[in-house]
């Protein structure tokens, strides 16, 4: 252990840190079959994951996440690998850890950890006390391996959120947390960024950072940002881990359509908007990083773009948020939930949709 934590040092010492891009769409051009456990690659193709890590690390990121998103039992069981979560996790960080400590420069590891895939009391069967204890168990693997932060990412429900947050908070690690805001402005199960400043204010223990990951896009990404820095002020650090481009179901599989130009523009709106922390998920090359980080050193912060702004040069906003980013957060107002998007939800069945992340899940 290092005396000072690495991701806070960065934080402490930089105007924003440059997180990675995708896991799960790059492993599937590495070989991963839809229906694989990306985790059972940390075992059985380390190699393949460390030359991900090392060609975000190349292309400039300060922070690389773990193959560990499906980490947890409960998405190991669907592939019969629940007794493999301390293996899987602790294999997940010291192949990210090893490729890290030899970057010759500070690069952060974030233990990802991503939903259950099951749906939490009171409307499902899973309980608050066996969520948290499964959350602990996976982050207490990452710490094993070797992470520097517990990296909760593609939440939706509050449920859930608190659970993980108390179970990766369990091991004394900086702890953030991004929700997936999808649907029409809001997460699946209905929480605005408004919402979630509430929450953020209740979790133990606090957040080190905490934001936005996947969606549906660049403009929705920036608006959503817009609006949880608004809600929150600018003391939280705000993580922006948007999808590249719209996910299209094209010819049986998802495509993104974002170009590097296209998430060049999406980093600097993302930072002027509030963020901090600003990386890529779902379609997020290597290729697009490189051109986010050569945006982001050439540009200096300025001030929060107007709406219009964001929508002509990234895309449409959906109507929720919208309104939100007028300051309306009633869904009488118009920020309801339901979604006026193509949400591009291809590749998961209906009951691991709360496990959302095209990108992370194969399953
Ligand atoms: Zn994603």
């Amino acid at each position: 252990m290092t005396t000072t934590n690495r991701f806070t040092h960065l934080l402490a010492t930089r105007p924003w840190l440059l997180a990675d891009g995708a896991t799960g769409s790059n492993l599937f051009d590495m070989g991963l079959m839809s229906g694989d456990a990306p985790e059972l690659w940390n075992t059985e193709h380390p190699d393949r994951i460390a030359k991900l890590h090392q060609s975000f690390v190349d292309a400039g990121a300060d922070i690389i996440l773990t193959n560990s998103f499906g980490g947890t039992q409960y998405r190991l069981k669907l592939h019969r690998a629940q007794d493999r979560v301390a293996e899987l996790n602790t294999a997940a960080a010291r192949i990210a850890r090893e490729v890290a400590d030899k970057s010759g420069r500070t690069v952060v590891v974030a233990g990802s950890i991503g939903p259950t895939g099951e749906i939490m009391e009171p409307i499902g069967p899973l309980t608050k006390e066996l969520a948290q204890a499964a959350f602990a168990e996976q982050a207490r693997a990452l710490a094993a391996g070797g992470a520097d932060v517990l990296w909760i990412e593609t939440m939706s429900s509050r449920e859930e959120v608190e659970a993980a947050v108390a179970g990766a908070g369990s091991v004394g690690l900086p702890v953030v947390c991004t929700l997936s805001f999808d649907t029409n402005g809001r997460s699946m199960m209905g929480i605005s960024p408004s919402d979630f400043s509430e929450i953020e204010k209740t979790l133990s223990p606090r957040l080190a950072a905490c934001g936005s990951n996947c969606g549906v896009g660049a403009s929705e990404m920036v608006a959503c940002i817009h609006n949880l820095s608004a809600a929150m002020g600018p003391d939280v650090v705000l993580v922006a881990k948007g999808n590249c481009g719209i996910p299209q179901y094209v010819d049986g599989s998802i495509v993104y359509n974002g170009t590097p130009e296209l998430m060049s523009v999406y980093a600097k709106m993302a930072l002027d908007s509030g963020a901090r922390i600003i990386g890529g998920c779902c379609g997020t090359s290597p290729k697009h990083l490189r051109a986010m980080k050569d945006a982001l050193d050439a540009h200096t912060k300025g001030k929060t773009p107007e709406l219009e702004e964001v929508v002509s040069a990234l895309g449409e906003i959906s109507t929720g948020a919208r309104a939100q980013w007028g300051g309306e957060q009633s869904r009488a107002g118009g920020a309801a939930a339901g979604a006026n998007l193509n949400r591009g939800r291809g590749r998961r069945s209906g009951g691991a949709a709360a496990a959302g992340d095209a990108d992370k899940s194969a399953s």
